[in-house]
C-alpha cells in the first residue's frame, strides 16, 4: 500500500521507448513506457483533435474533423482504495468529491468546463449502502460546483473499492495544451500548492491536525474558474498540478521544448504548511514544489499579460538548455523533481 504519492495522472512521453521483451513486467517497463506502448496500439482518426499526452483529449463529435459538430474534452481517472484513498482517513463524500475533482480538474486544465460525468464503481459486497450513497453525494456535490451532472456509470463487485470517473466538457475558445509555452512567457499559478501533501504527511504519521491541511487532502479546493479564465487571458500553456509543481511544469517544458526558471521567493508557503514542516522536521517548501492533489492550475502567459487576482507569477519560461524540459528553482534543479511513477 503506497499512499506517499496518491496523485494518479498518466501522460505520454515521446514514443521512443526501446522494445521490451515479451516477458517484461510493468514494473520493468515503467508507467510512461507502458502507456507509450498502449497508445501505439490504438491508432487515431480524423475525429481526434488532441490525442493522448495532455490533461485531456479533444474529440470532434457530430462530424469528422469538427465539421458540422462540436468539440468535446474527455478524460478518465481511477482511484483505488489503499493506493489513492483510505476509508478511515476520509468520509465517503470526501472521497467521492476527490474522485470527481480529479477529472473535473483535467477538463479545467484544458481551459474547459465539464458538463457531464460517468462513474465506474467497484465495491466489495459487504460495503455499507450508506457509504456508497455518501460517495455519490460527494461526486454530485463536486460536479455541481461547475454545473456538471453524473449521467451514468457502472456498478460491480470487487475485492477493494475502485472509482473511475470520466468527465466530458467543452471549451469556450481554443483548448490550451501543454505544448505552447514560449521563451519569455510568465509562469503563474492559481490555487493552492502543497496543502494536500502536508495533510497526507500528517495523516500518514497518525495525526489529524492541522485541520486545514487534513481537510485540503480530504477534499481539494479546485480553482475551477481559472481554466476558462486562462483561455480568455490568452494562456500559452496550461496544466493542473496533480503530481507536483516541478513534475507537472516539467511536462509543460518537455511538451513545449523550453525550460522554466522559478524564483523561490515567489513560492507561497502558507502558514499551515510551515506548521507541518516544523512539526515533522521537513522543509515545507518541498510540499509546494512536489505536492500533488490540490489541483492548482499552472499556466504560461505572454510577457506583459495583466493577470487578475488569484494568479501568482512564479517565474518565467526560457529557451531550453542542453537538457530539454528542465524546471529550475533559483537556478538549481530542486530535489524530488522527478514526480511520481506508478510502476
Ligand atoms: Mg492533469
Amino acid at each position: 500500500m503506497d499512499l506517499s504519492h496518491p496523485a494518479d495522472r498518466t501522460r505520454v512521453p515521446s514514443p521512443t521507448a526501446p522494445p521490451a521483451a515479451a516477458e517484461a513486467t510493468l514494473a520493468e517497463v515503467g508507467e510512461f513506457g507502458t502507456i507509450a506502448r498502449l497508445v501505439a496500439r490504438f491508432g487515431t482518426g480524423p475525429q481526434v483533435l488532441l490525442g493522448p499526452g495532455d490533461d485531456a483529449a479533444v474529440v470532434a463529435v457530430g462530424g469528422a474533423g469538427g465539421s458540422g459538430g462540436g468539440r468535446v474534452v474527455l478524460t478518465t481517472d481511477v482511484l483505488v482504495e489503499g493506493r489513492h484513498f483510505r476509508r478511515d482517513w476520509a468520509e465517503a463524500s470526501d472521497i467521492g468529491a476527490r474522485a470527481a475533482a480529479q477529472s473535473l480538474s483535467d477538463v479545467n486544465a484544458m481551459g474547459g468546463r465539464a458538463t457531464a460525468l460517468t462513474v465506474g464503481l467497484a465495491v466489495p459486497p459487504g460495503t455499507a449502502l450508506a457509504w456508497v450513497l455518501g460517495l455519490a453525494d460527494g461526486l454530485a456535490a463536486e460536479s455541481a460546483l461547475v454545473g456538471a451532472v453524473v449521467v451514468g456509470g457502472d456498478l460491480t463487485r470487487a475485492d477493494t473499492v475502485v472509482v473511475s470517473v470520466t468527465a466530458m466538457g467543452g471549451v469556450d475558445g481554443e483548448p490550451v495544451t501543454r505544448g505552447g509555452a514560449r521563451p519569455g512567457d510568465l509562469v503563474a499559478v492559481n490555487g493552492r500548492l502543497g496543502w494536500a501533501a502536508a495533510g497526507l504527511a500528517v495523516l500518514g504519521r497518525g495525526f489529524r491536525s492541522p485541520r486545514a491541511v487534513v481537510d485540503a487532502y480530504r477534499r481539494p479546493v479546485v480553482p475551477y474558474a481559472a481554466g476558462p479564465q486562462a483561455v480568455q487571458l490568452g494562456a500559452t500553456s496550461l496544466v493542473d498540478v496533480s503530481d507536483g509543481l516541478v513534475a507537472d511544469l516539467g511536462h509543460v517544458c518537455a511538451s513545449s521544448g523550453v525550460d522554466a526558471l522559478l524564483e523561490s521567493a515567489a513560492l507561497v508557503v502558507d502558514e499551515p504548511l510551515q506548521a507541518v514542516g516544523s512539526a515533522l522536521g521537513t522543509d515545507p517548501t518541498d510540499f509546494v514544489l512536489t505536492g500533488g492533489d490540490d489541483h492548482a492550475l499552472v499556466a504560461t502567459f505572454a510577457p506583459g499579460t495583466a493577470l487578475p487576482a488569484g494568479w501568482t507569477v512564479l517565474g518565467q519560461v526560457v529557451a531550453a538548455a542542453e537538457e530539454r524540459g528542465r524546471v529550475l528553482v533559483d537556478g538549481q534543479a530542486p530535489a524530488g523533481e522527478g514526480g511520481f511513477r506508478h510502476f
